[in-house]
């Protein structure tokens, strides 16, 4: 009897071997459930053969092979391969990830919700077996089908619904008896002319879509630099108007949900007969599964979805975009931390597509690697609509300021000049360790979160205190707990704190204040989209969420306030990221026939970071940074990884980090430097801390990874939650 070699989700890096009475090659890329211990779990087929290391007698049975989806394509099997590899993490686990909840839970898929008129049908062999004349004469519609799919091969959905309305439950039913097999050859996805609302390209546009175009059909690794406003989504647009009409599918990937309705609402405008499925966390379970399948189809010719998107099925794939590809969303930061636009490439090279990589502000590790000539740099310089400029960036210098509440009298001043033209403005307050926190000013003691080190964040409206780490609440102490002191008060300017200066300033401008909390509400980001389109707002107060892709066509002002907090941070990626989020919200500014004027208010005025901001160069910033990194021994020079480790006693963490340590022998050509509390120490009760390992070369840095990943599982003494976190980017 066969032997299944199966995919679970445990946290064990092997496959799990049941008996099947009946399975082949074929059923590799299946879900079945199998027994396993006590329970029942579902998990995928990634082996069938004919001997296992367990002895037979201990062998059990496959309980139910799912036949009711195709089988996972053997490209994404490798994809998950790879991953698994990369990342050093189980690979059951990393297949599970990767797939839609529905199809773990032990049930078959129905398939009926997916189905669609172009869904086609063929005979299995089972099928072409049965004898029509065993049907019953008054069983026309039944003979019909029969009768059509034997001569015809194939039936669509769309016809049988011609012969009877009752086909569609009868094929249903074939199907289930495994009669009949959804057909993977699909019908080519329309692309129809593109409406007139389409633009002509800028000749910066049109050298990027021909340069990608000339190479449609080998890979390369594509770097679209382009300024905000530089028109990257027309880029997008044009070459997936090429994939589309030859027939194959293209999968976008983006940062955060919140991108994906203005962008989707884009697509939709411009590919009125093309399926486009969109996948992001905001979706149920059954939104989910359904535009998976239908990405699995090949009925979806357009895929738009946040990092676990790039684990989609897609039998026709012809191109993948990463927009905005420096964010930090595109890499997992628990379970398995993986890089979707690492893997989006290393997709891409696998069959033999193109990837673009979009930005105004590549990641230094993608901007060297455009340098070294891996990556394709692509440059757009100029923003896409005539007479757009970009903003005109100016640093106050806050040392000689008395800032009323955190507002420079030059940014009062120019936020009336922008209330008085009937203009927009924005204040973005830069929240990386910088939200208000409730101090005691007598004896200097602070409000902190008793699960994790992290500082309480005060919310003045409904006067508590809350840990934007895990959520904790509670309410303001009446007193300081140290020293008894009545008198506390929030430090520190939060958007509630600004947005209170900003009402007693301009007592008759329209506030609004966006940032997690107030846009947690499903659908709340539309209504302020659109109050903001139709001018219902003059003063937009946030976070980083207003700094990405929106375009806003009033906005004429922006002011940036503290952002000199990650200059010194400890993190040596901090300045990079402050800058493209600077770069971000400037953007906001000036898009449209307004002139837009950026104020960052800063004690540094000289730093060369915002000296970069003020030409809007990012290349100069670049390679200063690069060259200090070269230096340090600092990615993308070295590669990284961390391993992480939390357990309830700090002590036991360091113990066996330094057991680790030692169980590395330190090999050469690996640096292994010693364990460290990590950033944010404790975390939801546990004590953290991590030990730092890195190589001049990648080769070097995997093989170490494996045999020590080896040697710490072998260990089973360390009683410690520890995970490895290849190429991380926090610490
Ligand atoms: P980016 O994503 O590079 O920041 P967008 O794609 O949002 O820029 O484009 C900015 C604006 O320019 C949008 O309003 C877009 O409709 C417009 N635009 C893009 N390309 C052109 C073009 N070729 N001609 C005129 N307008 C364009
Ligand atoms: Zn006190
Ligand atoms: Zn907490």
């Amino acid at each position: 009897m066969p032997i299944l070699r199966v995919a679970l989700n445990v946290p064990l890096d092997t496959l799990f071997d049941y008996i099947a009475e009946e399975a082949d090659e074929n059923d590799i890329g299946l879900c079945a459930c199998v027994p396993f211990g006590t329970k029942k779990v579902t998990g995928v087929i990634l082996e069938v053969c004919s001997n296992s290391n367990v002895p037979p007698e201990k062998l059990k049975p496959v309980i139910t092979i799912f036949r009711e989806i195709p089988p996972l394509s053997s490209e994404l099997l490798a994809l998950f391969r790879f991953c698994s590899d990369y990342y050093h993490h189980p690979l059951g686990m990393v297949v599970m990830n990767g797939l839609p909840g529905r199809l773990r839970n032990n049930k078959p898929v129905k398939m009926k919700a997916g189905m669609n008129n172009c869904t086609q049908f063929i005979l299995t062999e089972a099928g072409r077996r049965v004898d029509v004349s065993a049907i019953p004469a008054r069983n026309t519609v039944m003979r019909r089908l029969l009768t059509v799919l034997r001569n015809e091969q194939l039936l669509t959905i769309r016809s049988a619904r011609e012969i009877s309305p009752r086909a569609v439950s009868i094929l249903e039913d074939w199907r289930q008896k495994g009669w009949l097999e959804a057909a993977t050859e699909v019908p080519e996805v329309r692309s129809e002319s593109m409406g007139d609302n389409v633009p002509e390209l800028t000749s910066e546009q049109s050298t990027a879509v021909a340069a990608i175009t000339k190479q449609f059909n080998r890979f390369d690794t594509w770097v679209l630099h382009g300024v905000t406003g530089s028109g990257k989504t027309e880029v997008y647009l044009r070459l997936i108007a090429k994939v589309l009409t030859e027939g194959a599918q293209a999968l976008v990937l983006i940062p955060e949900i919140s991108l994906t309705p203005q962008l989707e609402a884009i697509f939709r405008k411009r590919f009125t007969a093309v399926r486009i499925v969109s996948l992001h966390s905001g979706l149920n379970d059954t939104e989910r599964l359904s535009g998976w399948l239908e990405a699995q189809r090949g009925e979806a010719g357009i895929i738009l979805g946040t990092r676990l998107a790039v684990f989609t099925p897609l039998p026709r794939l012809g191109l993948i975009i990463v927009d905005e590809e420096q964010d930090g969303s595109f890499k997992q930061q628990d379970g398995l931390r993986y890089s979707a636009r690492d893997l989006a490439v290393f997709r891409a090279m696998q069959i033999r597509i193109p990837v673009v990589l979009g930005s105004a502000t590549p990641s230094l590790e993608t901007y060297y690697n455009v340098t070294t000539g891996r990556y394709r740099g692509l440059r757009l310089r100029n923003r896409a609509i005539r007479d757009a400029v970009l903003p005109k960036v100016e640093c106050i210098d806050m040392r000689p300021e008395k800032p009323v509440n955190g507002l420079s009298a030059p940014l009062i001043h120019a936020i009336r000049k922008c209330l008085e033209q009937q203009l927009q403005c924005l204040i973005f307050i830069n929240r990386r360790g910088y939200a208000p926190v409730l101090l005691c000013p007598s004896c200097g003691w602070a409000a902190v979160c008793k699960r994790c080190s992290s500082r309480l964040v005060v919310h003045l409206q409904d006067k508590r205190l809350s840990c934007h780490h895990c959520g904790h609440l509670e309410y303001f102490p009446c007193a300081c707990p140290q020293c008894g002191n009545q008198d506390m008060i929030p430090f520190g300017r939060g958007t509630q704190r600004i947005e209170e200066a900003l009402t007693t300033q301009f007592p008759l401008a329209r506030i609004l204040r966006i940032d997690r909390d107030s846009i947690r509400r499903k659908n709340t980001w539309q209504t302020i989209l659109r109050a903001i389109h139709h001018r219902e707002v003059d003063i937009l107060v946030g976070t980083q969420l207003l700094a990405k892709g929106h375009d806003f066509p009033n906005l004429a002002l922006v002011g940036i306030l503290g952002p000199d907090s990650s200059l010194y941070s400890t993190d040596f990626r901090a300045g990079e990221r402050l800058f493209t989020q600077l770069m971000q919200v400037a953007g906001r500014a000036g898009r449209a026939a307004v002139a837009g004027r950026v104020l960052v208010q800063t004690e540094f005025p000289d730093h060369p970071l915002y000296q970069a901001l003020r030409q809007h160069d990012y290349d100069v910033l670049a390679e200063t940074i690069l060259k200090e990194r070269e230096m340090a021994g600092f990615p993308p020079f070295v590669y990284q990884a961390l391993l992480r480790a939390e357990a309830h006693s700090l002590s036991k963490v360091m113990d066996f980090l330094g057991t680790a340590k030692k169980i590395a022998k330190s090999p050469t050509g690996i640096e292994i430097f010693d364990p460290v509390p990590a950033n944010m120490m404790r975390l939801k009760g546990m004590e953290r801390a991590h030990l730092l390992v890195q190589s001049r070369s990648r080769k070097k840095l995997q093989s170490f990874l494996t045999y020590w990943c080896g040697q710490l599982n072998a260990s089973t003494k360390l009683k410690v939650r520890w995970v490895l976190d290849v190429d991380p980017v926090e610490f």
